[in-house]
């Protein structure tokens, strides 16, 4: 493991395994009002007693479930490293499902941080907070505390805490168990909390969908009053299915021999799946984009399970060094059980192969509310359907399975979603084929046998 690889190691911390809370954290716990927002230029002394039992993240303490506590009396600030550039907090976000909360705080390059959990404080009537503290950074001008009040989550605050440190404040009304991790592009701090939500909260689904984002890439995400409606009792098991088409914007994904992009293709192949979804299955379709802008991946599960999907799609060209790799293959999220698997998850991940293994170390802590079996009879089904209709129509299509990795758009899903990877963008014959109306249409109607075969063995 190199320095590098530690400082861009994931985190996944339990709470279940937090240490007791320290008399540094009830020190901290006293100084009132001042755990967010606190002007810049008033470095206190709290950040440097909070640090004695943090957790800290991107350090090699990181890599061990519980942080020791650090007993020196004298210890000082985590401080940013003065030759670095400051990183800065373009947004702080939030998604509620309906197992947990997810925050995510958008910076525009990797940076430190370090986390703590406070108890409730019945005394100055604070509530329980967990913070984050990211070391050698700044907030852009524009980015504000966000009111969530979903039953586990009152707010998230945000504040330049001193000059080089950023926190954010998490006040809990009900959270059981928490995730801390990073995704890349952009480089994001999430925290995904869990536990039963206040029972006081009754409208948490009217709240969730209210703050997505204004880009244009969620115009296709259905009101509220669609949403509502849709959430009367179903005739069938699957009523909403979420159709993503990989990369797009600035990521053109994989790019084709003969010049063709990832990014144009899936989306060509995405809005044939769409209007075919609708018109021969009647399903409710939410596309995660409808044009070429990027999404993160985070975003794109979260779109899924915010609309309350049942079905999630992810839609990908493949790519390999070899020119001769061809071939159909359906994913769903595990760990990847070959080299070349971990090569594509890197790919498609926009990682290093690095940051794969990384993934797949706490990957089983990612997947509690996947559904992997589920996930799994919709890849084959999917994946059977085609097979079955491209390679009757086409010469020397390869059947290459279906097989499991660990793609960070899978990840947080909290319906059975699969990833297919069409074809080969880097095979010139595939490539030729995967620009090609009829081709497209061919796949697609595959896709919609799979789904449709899929909805049949619910019953
Ligand atoms: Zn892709």
């Amino acid at each position: 493991m190199t320095k590098k690889l530690l400082l861009l190691i994931v985190i996944i911390i339990m709470a279940v395994a937090l240490p007791g809370m320290s008399v540094a954290e009830q020190a901290e716990q006293k100084t009132k009002g001042q755990d967010a927002a606190q002007p810049a230029g008033k470095p206190g002394k709290k950040a440097a007693k909070a640090s004695h039992s943090s957790k800290k993240g991107s350090s090699k303490a990181s890599t061990k479930k519980t942080a020791k506590k650090v007993k020196q009396k004298k210890a000082t600030p985590a401080a940013a490293d003065k030759t670095a550039p400051m990183a800065l907090v373009k947004e702080l976000r939030h998604w509620s499902n309906p197992d947990y909360t997810r925050i995510a705080v958008a910076l525009d390059r990797e940076a430190k941080f370090e986390f703590h959990r406070l108890p409730q404080n019945e005394e100055l009537k604070t509530p329980p907070r967990l913070y984050i503290d990211i070391i050698g950074a700044k907030i852009a001008p524009g980015v504000k505390d966000i009111t969530i009040g979903d039953g586990l989550l009152k707010k998230a605050r945000i504040g330049q805490f001193r000059p080089d440190t950023v926190r954010v404040v998490l006040d809990l009304d009900s959270m059981k168990d928490y995730k801390v991790f990073t995704f890349s592009d952009p480089f994001s701090i999430i925290i995904d909390a869990k536990g039963e939500r206040q029972p006081t909260i009754s409208k948490a689904r009217e709240t969730t969908i209210a703050p997505l984002p204004a880009t244009e890439a969620i115009k296709p995400v259905p009101t509220q009053e669609q949403v509502k409606e849709a959430a009367r009792p179903a005739i069938g098991k699957i009523r909403r299915i979420v159709v993503d088409a990989g990369h797009g914007g600035h990521d053109p994904g994989a790019l084709g021999v003969g010049g063709s992009r990832e990014k144009d293709v899936v989306l060509q192949i995405a809005l044939r799946l769409a209007r075919k979804l609708k018109e021969e299955l009647g399903l409710d379709v939410v596309l995660t984009r409808s044009t070429d802008v990027f999404i993160e991946l985070k975003e794109r599960t979260a779109i899924a399970n915010q609309v309350g999907a049942d079905l999630f799609v992810s839609i990908h060209a493949n790519a390999a060094l070899n020119r001769n790799s061809n071939g159909i293959e359906t994913y769903y999220l595990n760990l990847a059980k070959t080299e070349k698997v971990a090569q594509l998850a890197a790919q498609e991940n926009g990682t290093s192969l690095e940051k794969v293994s990384v993934l797949q170390a706490v990957l089983f802590d990612l997947m509690a509310n996947y559904k992997l079996n589920d996930s799994a009879q919709l890849a084959d089904d999917v994946q059977k359907a085609v097979y079955h209709r491209v390679g009757a129509k086409y010469s020397g299509v390869k059947n290459l399975g279906v097989k499991q990795g660990p793609f960070y758009v899978l990840v947080g899903a909290t319906m059975p979603s699969i990833l297919v990877e069409t074809a080969f963008l880097s095979n010139e014959r595939e490539e030729a084929r995967l620009k090609d109306p009829a081709y497209q249409e061919c796949t697609t109607e595959g896709i919609v046998d799979g789904i449709r075969e899929y909805i049949a063995s619910l019953k």
